[in-house]
Order: C-alpha cells, then sequence, then structure tokens
C-alpha cells in the first residue's frame, strides 16, 4: 500500500450545547477547528438549552398548549437568527437565513398539525427535537466557512442508520460505516471539513430518529469509530473528569488519565461528564477520547483509553451517589438455604429494580437500591421467605482505580480515611477497580472530603501525566 493510499490520521471534534450556546461560544470553536490541522470531523449538539425547549414544544401540543408552543418556536427562531452575525459575507448570510426560515416554517407546520390532534408520537417528538442539531450543525458549518475553513453541513440522517426505536434508537453500524464512507470520507479527502449534528439519525425506512439525550457523545464515537480516528475529543465547559465533585469537595483536580473502565465507573456513580455508553464504539476500537475544556482550549483535559495508565498507585477519583434504600434481607430458613440469593434476586428482577451495591453474610443479604418506586412490592415478596427491614437515606461511596488492584493495602487505607464514621455496608468488588462504603445521607460530605484528603492531598495517589 502506498503512502498515499494509507488511512490518513483524523479526528472528531465533538462540541456540546455549551459551546455553542451563542456567537461567541461558537467563535472559540471557530479558533479551536482552525488551530488542529489533521483532518477533522465536526459534530455539534443542538444549541444550549436548544433541545429542551423542542421537548417542551412538543409537551405543550400534547397537552393542548398549541399557542404556547407556537410562541416557543418563534422565540426559537429568534435564538437561530441571532446566529446570523457569524457569517460577515452578505450573500451566504442571507443563505443562512433563508434556510432558517424554510426550517422554523417546517416546524410551525408541524406543530401546527400535531396541535389538531393534541398529540406527538415518538416519530413525531423526533422529528421536531431533531431539529436542534440539524441548525446548529448548518450554523457551524456557515461560520468555519466564513472563516476561512472550508467546510460543509452534512445531514446526519443522511450518514447515522438505526432502528426504529424513536428516541433512543440503535445504531446499524455496518450501515453507517459504509454511509461514512460513502459521504464523509469523500470531503476529509478534499480537505473540507464535515459538520454533523450528532444525537441525530435516520432509520433503514427513512424517518428521522434520535440516540437518546446526550447523544451526541454517541454519535462522535460511532462516527470516529466508523472513520478510524486516531482521537476523538470531546470539548465541553469543564477541564475533564475531576477527582471528586467540586460542589462537594474542596481542592479537586483534573485526572489528567483515565481508562475506559474507569471512566465507565465514575459516570455511574454520577459523574457528569461523559456517559460510558456513548464511547463504547470507541472503546471497542481502542481510539482514545479527550475531555476539553473550549473555554481554555490550551488545558490538557482529561484522556481516556482503554488501558490504564501506567503506575499509577491508588484511586483514580472518589464519587458518591445519594439517595440510596438499604434492604437488609434475613433467611428464615437459616442453615442449608441454597438458592436464598436466586430467589432474592428473582424478586428485584420481577420489578425491574437495580441494585447497586450487596453484601452477602451466611445467612443474610443487603443490598441498595435506588429506584424506590416498587419498595412495597418487593418487601412484600421477599417477605414471604425472609425477614426484611428496609431504610431510606443512605449514600454510597467509592473509591474508583484500576491502581486498586495493585495495592493490597487501598481497602484498609481508604477505611481508615472514614475511622469513625458509621459504616452502614463495606465491598470490594471481584475485579477490584472499585472500593465502596455506604454511608448515612448526612455523613456522605464529611465521608467524601475525608477520602479526597487521604488520596489526593497526602501524596498518596500521584496521577499520571496525559
Ligand atoms: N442535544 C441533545 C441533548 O441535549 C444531544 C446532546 O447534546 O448530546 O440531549
Ligand atoms: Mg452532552
Amino acid at each position: 500500500m502506498s503512502k498515499k493510499e494509507r488511512k490518513r490520521a483524523m479526528v472528531v471534534m465533538k462540541f456540546g450545547g455549551t459551546s455553542v450556546r451563542d456567537v461567541d461560544a461558537v467563535r472559540r470553536v471557530v479558533e479551536i477547528v482552525g488551530r488542529e490541522k489533521r483532518p477533522r470531523v465536526v459534530v455539534v449538539s443542538a444549541l444550549a438549552g436548544v433541545t429542551d425547549g423542542l421537548l417542551d414544544i412538543a409537551g405543550q401540543v400534547e397537552s393542548g398548549e398549541g399557542t404556547a408552543a407556537q410562541d416557543a418556536v418563534r422565540g426559537l427562531r429568534r435564538r437561530h437568527e441571532e446566529m446570523a452575525p457569524l457569517v460577515r459575507d452578505p450573500e451566504q448570510k442571507a443563505a443562512l437565513l433563508a434556510e432558517f426560515d424554510d426550517r422554523f416554517d417546517e416546524l410551525e407546520a408541524i406543530v401546527h398539525a400535531l396541535a389538531v390532534v393534541e398529540e406527538v408520537s415518538p416519530r413525531s417528538r423526533d422529528t421536531i427535537v431533531s431539529f436542534g442539531e440539524l441548525t446548529s450543525s448548518r450554523i457551524v458549518a456557515a461560520a468555519l466557512e466564513d472563516a476561512g475553513i472550508p467546510s460543509r453541513a452534512v445531514d446526519p440522517r443522511t450518514v447515522l442508520v438505526t432502528n426504529g426505536e424513536h428516541g433512543s434508537a440503535q445504531p446499524d453500524l455496518e450501515a453507517t460505516d459504509a454511509r461514512l464512507l460513502e459521504k464523509v470520507k469523500p470531503l476529509l479527502d478534499q480537505d473540507i471539513v464535515p459538520v454533523l449534528g450528532g444525537f441525530v439519525g435516520a432509520s433503514t425506512a427513512g424517518l428521522t430518529t434520535t440516540l437518546g439525550r446526550g447523544g451526541s457523545d454517541y454519535s462522535a464515537a460511532l462516527f470516529g469509530a466508523g472513520l478510524g480516528a486516531e482521537e476523538i475529543q470531546i470539548w465541553t465547559d469543564v477541564d475533564g473528569m475531576l477527582t471528586a465533585d467540586p460542589r462537594m469537595v474542596p481542592g479537586t483536580r483534573v485526572v489528567p488519565h483515565l481508562s475506559f473502565d474507569e471512566a465507565a465507573e465514575l459516570a455511574y456513580f454520577g459523574a457528569k461528564v461523559l456517559h460510558p455508553s456513548t464511547i463504547l464504539p470507541a472503546v471497542r476500537r481502542d481510539i482514545p477520547v479527550r475531555i476539553l475544556n473550549s473555554h481554555r482550549p490550551e488545558a490538557p483535559g482529561t484522556r481516556i483509553t482503554r488501558s490504564p495508565a501506567p503506575g499509577v498507585a491508588g484511586p483514580t477519583a472518589i464519587a458518591c451517589k445519594r439517595g440510596q434504600t438499604r434492604l437488609d434481607i434475613a433467611s428464615t430458613r437459616m442453615l442449608e438455604a441454597y438458592g436464598f440469593l436466586r430467589r432474592v434476586f428473582e424478586v428485584f428482577e420481577r420489578y425491574r429494580t437495580s441494585i447497586d451495591v450487596v453484601t452477602t453474610s451466611e445467612v443474610s443479604v443487603s443490598v441498595t437500591i435506588d429506584d424506590r418506586r416498587a419498595l412495597d412490592a418487593i418487601v412484600a415478596d421477599l417477605s414471604e421467605f425472609s425477614e426484611v427491614s428496609s431504610e431510606d437515606g443512605m449514600a454510597i461511596v467509592c473509591a474508583v482505580g484500576d491502581g486498586l488492584r495493585r495495592d493490597p493495602s487501598l481497602a484498609t487505607r481508604m477505611l481508615g480515611a472514614l475511622e469513625g464514621l458509621p459504616l452502614v455496608m463495606v465491598s470490594q468488588g471481584g475485579s477490584r477497580q472499585n472500593i465502596t462504603a455506604v454511608v448515612r445521607d448526612g455523613d456522605t460530605a464529611s465521608a467524601m472530603e475525608r477520602l479526597h484528603r487521604r488520596f489526593f492531598e497526602t501524596g498518596d495517589s500521584t496521577p499520571a501525566s496525559a
């Protein structure tokens, strides 16, 4: 294979809603994209708040507030028109405004039609919410062009092929990969920056679909995987993944390097930056994902790769999850009660309630759940063969890190840091990627502060450099 034929290194740059919220934000995006010298595909979210606004419109239509819905559409139209100053060329600006006119006329017509029947099917809802990304991508492409960066908005419905599950559509990887090669790759080869709205796709039947809230990261990972990107950049408004939630713990810092597994664990515990399932396509193809701050593009951010950072001792971050309920379930049969755990877990399965932490002893098992909707029924069913007590107001605190595998003393040190706080449950997983303690909710802040001090402010853990 000649050098020319070999795949050129390229990157996917995804910008979230806050990174395209207004004219100034998009100007920053243009600068960031301009500074990147590798071929790049840009993926954008809707302007901040627009997806919520569109969902509200669908809700208003359903509840017979057609007039309010039309007002809201007009508001969104103005909001997008305010972005026009990004384009200085009068002809291009006129073209952009004309396109907005068409789009928002269309949205108005849809809202009008649906308001008559006061019903919004999942399929119509997807059509409505897709307007956010379809317009934002057009704006960013126009702004790039205006800045002298050849660029083209590519309708994601011609690229991202999904099944017909509206609102949480599943991508068809093979078909999407083929479309990427057909629709996106040729632009890269001509040094044109393709700009695609994230989150939006189309079913094989040709209907507009969406991937579910926050789906733009998923789109970015899918596109990066399909095009063989050497990196997927997720541009947001924070510096990266932090050692803990800064609203809860003082003195947090950015984690320079995370493994995919650690990121998944942290996201599960409520780290808002990135959802694990969204980067799965990148994990599978071993493509690093970087979280970067569009307000501070020079900051190194957090790099997420498949393999753990080498040589990191101690946890990578700590996290917590509040609002937990603990159930204690003791077998009434006592000895030889095999099958007990199966019966216990079957009850939770029956009520589609997932369990977070489990600890067991010979005759009893304790679990935590955060979905209390079926609690009464669960307790009733469990009571048929066990003694059950439950208690609300619990929190899970946990230390996450691949380094935990390597250092057997960490659990002891973690418990040492929590000394004096009543621990309700303690669990160390088989993979030993996290050590978890359940405390009373009122003790959460104190537990988190102590853990952070112990692991990140005393030189006990040295995060690797990116
Ligand atoms: N705009 C969509 C949302 O707000 C998708 C995304 O931004 O990731 O959920
Ligand atoms: Mg997002």
